[in-house]
This record gives C-alpha cells, structure tokens and sequence, in this order.
C-alpha cells in the first residue's frame, strides 16, 4: 500500500560550532587535544497540520541555533567517562587521563552529560535536547527526529530517535 511521509530538515550556515574536544578510545588511550568546525542538521518527521507543513521552519532553526550556540567557542568535556576525570574549582576546570593533565578557564568550558564527546554522542545530546523543546514548548511531538553532527568536511554522525 502506498504511503507518503514529509520530513523537514535544516542545516544552515549558523548551526557550525567551532568548538575543543579529545576523545578516550580502545578503552586505554586519549586523543590529543584539538578542534572541529562541526556542523549540525536536524530534520523531522510528522503528518502535515492545518497549515500543511511538518514543523514551522523558523522555529526548528531557532532551537537548533540556540543549542548550537551553547557549544560554540567551547572546549567541550563528558561528564561520565571512566578514562577522563574532569573536575572543577572555583577559576578552573582540570581534567586527567592517566599522567595526563589539562587546565582550562572554567567559562571555556562546557561539562556535557555524555560520556565521550564522539560526534554520534553530540547528536544525541543535540537530538534530546531539541525533542524535549519541541514537546514542552511547541507541544509537538515528531513521529521522527534525527540529528546530524559533521565533525569534518564528509564525516559525520546521525542520531535518529523514533516515537
Ligand atoms: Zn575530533
């Protein structure tokens, strides 16, 4: 039987992040410190409304910016990861893998509730906060969502949440 879907979709020029990471990988190694001009797309999925679009387009860029926003110009640290301990002071954030030491001025920083700052762990993130603003604010609610992290120019990340 036949049917049709209608998803829309944004990835605009100011959904880039320039932001600082490292990753913890093959359980016992930690990449060197370094940056990305990330760049994220968010597309939904929902039968059409009254006025026959999926999801007003200004308002998803405006949620997707205001989070993108939130990561730009930041060094970006998990929160849960067994390998990178990150701890902050009153002007500091340090953050440890073995030997290893960083410092970093604390409004540089962004501790985000993941456990590895991997682009599929930022879509995620992203995806959760976006769905959560589209339900309690717009009170709607996607049949689809999915998030896109490019982290370099044709490597990127897709987190997809279904209803
Ligand atoms: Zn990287």
């Amino acid at each position: 039987m036949a049917s049709e879907r209608f998803v829309v979709r944004v990835s605009k020029d100011y959904l880039v992040f320039c932001s600082g990471h490292f990753i913890s990988y093959e359980s016992d190694k930690c990449e060197c410190l370094h940056g990305h001009n990330y760049r994220a797309a968010v597309a939904v999925e929902a039968p059409l409304d009254n006025n026959h679009y999926v999801f007003d387009f200004i308002a998803l860029k405006k949620i997707a910016r205001s989070l993108t926003d939130e990561l730009d110009h930041k060094m970006m640290l998990p929160q849960s990861n067994d390998l990178i301990r990150v701890s902050t002071g009153e002007r500091q954030v340090t953050v440890n893998f073995k030997d290893r030491e960083w410092q970093f001025p604390k409004e540089d920083c962004l501790m985000l509730p993941i456990a590895n700052t991997t682009a599929e762990l930022l879509a995620r993130y992203l995806g959760q906060r976006i769905l959560k603003e589209l339900e309690t604010r717009h009170n709607f609610h996607p049949s689809v969502l999915s998030v896109e992290v490019e982290e370099s120019f044709g490597q990127a990340a897709t987190y997809t949440w279904t209803k």
